[in-house]
């Protein structure tokens, strides 16, 4: 049996040619088909020939593979975006009246489609603090379709305690997905701590360091769909993959958001890498919080790697060694915030997430700007925090550039 790293660089790529060593770009739109019975037998699913690449394309077929591969997931769906694959999915199981309930504490966008985007259309989000069940418990009625979370939240770095929360949901028949963008597959196993879907951005480490944007929707086992009236007619059908089929022949489909072939290609080429990356940043990250810790001039420093970090037990139990690449830290004020930021030489002032570069960011001025302060409270948001995102640079001259900006 092949090693993790081994099969991600080699992948089960069904295209057969002779010659290149990497999987080609399929550039086109549409495909010819031998006849046209082949072609009818597309249109209603039963052969897997692609036939326009809004639906499905070849070097994106190649990349869900290999993140079925990375997930065990029974099926994936790659998109244009993580934010895609978060719309397709409320799209996909809630209709009006119903409610999600999700973490307060999640990527800044994401707060933001719960909270402004989806509002109009009747379908209700309830913020919960998913640290504490009985919170979840009394937000959770029959019109509930989905819990939502994530593995890491950023720049808040909580981790919650995902089994209790998968056990109770699986005994209730609540669908659970988990945003798993910050550790991935690679670190967390969403399946074996009981989840039903997974969302991850490829656009930060299955990217390969920044290149593109992307996302994928994992599917794991479930009968849960038998519940949800919206897809019943698709559960009749299709069983195990009822909401797989009802995005793949209907919503992710409609909604076009498909991801293109080149950033597909960009990230497959990521994905071969993604265990080395992942390893060096995060073990940088690690080293990084540990400076930082004892440093004078630093109010605070937030890493569940530090031994005092509130959720260490946690993060270790579902972790092991590894605790993702960001590190929030606070100063006294903005101010000094700011001060420290323009200082600094090598590490990059800007967004995004585990990228190859170090890149830092003060979120309440950016990510949050838009936010009055009774949001900024519920997402655990002050403007002392700066949020750092650790890179695979050599170690010493993270540090140094850190330690020379902070004075
Ligand atoms: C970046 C990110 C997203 C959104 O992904 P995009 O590809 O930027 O749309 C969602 N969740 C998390 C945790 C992220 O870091």
């Amino acid at each position: 049996m092949q090693s993790i790293h081994s099969k991600l660089i080699h992948g089960q790529s069904e295209i057969k040619t002779h010659g290149p060593m990497r999987p080609p770009i399929y550039q086109s739109a549409a495909f010819e088909f031998e006849t046209a019975e082949l072609l009818e037998e597309s249109f209603r699913g039963q052969n897997k020939l692609p036939a326009y690449s809004r639906s499905a394309n070849p070097t994106v077929s190649e990349l869900e593979s290999r993140l079925k591969i990375l997930s065990t997931a029974r099926n994936a769906i790659c998109m244009s975006s993580g934010m895609a694959v978060v719309n397709s999915l409320v799209l996909g199981l809630c209709q009006q009246g119903d409610n999600i309930v999700v973490s307060p504490y999640l990527f800044g966008n994401t707060v933001s489609y719960f909270a402004k985007t989806i509002l109009p259309f009747g379908i209700e989000v309830r913020f919960t603090d998913f640290s504490n069940l009985d919170d979840i418990a009394n937000k959770v009625d029959e019109k509930t379709r989905l819990l939502f979370l994530e593995t890491i939240t950023n720049p808040q770095l909580q981790v919650v305690n995902f089994d209790t929360i998968t056990k109770w949901a699986n005994e209730r028949g609540i669908l659970t997905c988990i945003d798993n963008t910050l550790l991935t597959s690679y670190v967390f196993d969403a399946r074996q701590h009981g989840f039903d879907l997974e969302v991850v951005s490829t656009s930060k480490y299955i990217s390969g360091g920044g290149t593109s944007i992307g996302g994928a929707l994992l599917f794991y086992e479930t009968l849960k769909y038998e519940k949800n009236s919206k897809i019943r007619d698709y559960f009749e059908k299709y069983n195990q993959d009822a909401l797989f089929y009802k995005l793949r022949r209907e919503v992710y489909r409609n909604m076009g958001c498909c991801l293109s072939p080149e950033s597909a290609w960009l990230q497959i080429l990521g994905l071969e890498t993604l265990s080395l990356r992942a390893d060096k940043s995060m073990s940088n990250a690690q080293k990084v919080a540990e400076a930082l810790s004892v440093n004078s001039r630093i109010v605070k420093v937030i890493y569940p790697g530090l031994p005092d970090n509130e959720y260490h037990n946690l993060a270790k139990k579902y972790f092991g060694d590894k605790h993702g690449c960001l590190v929030t830290f606070e100063m006294k004020g903005k101010k000094d915030c700011f001060e420290m930021m323009n200082k600094l030489k090598m590490i990059k002032r800007g967004t995004n997430l585990c990228d190859n570069k170090s890149l830092i960011i003060h979120p309440q001025s950016t990510i949050y700007c838009e936010y009055p302060d009774e949001t900024l409270q519920m997402c655990g948001i002050n403007d002392r925090m700066i949020r750092l995102s650790v890179g695979i640079e050599d170690i010493n001259d993270i540090i140094d550039d850190l330690l020379n900006a902070i004075g």
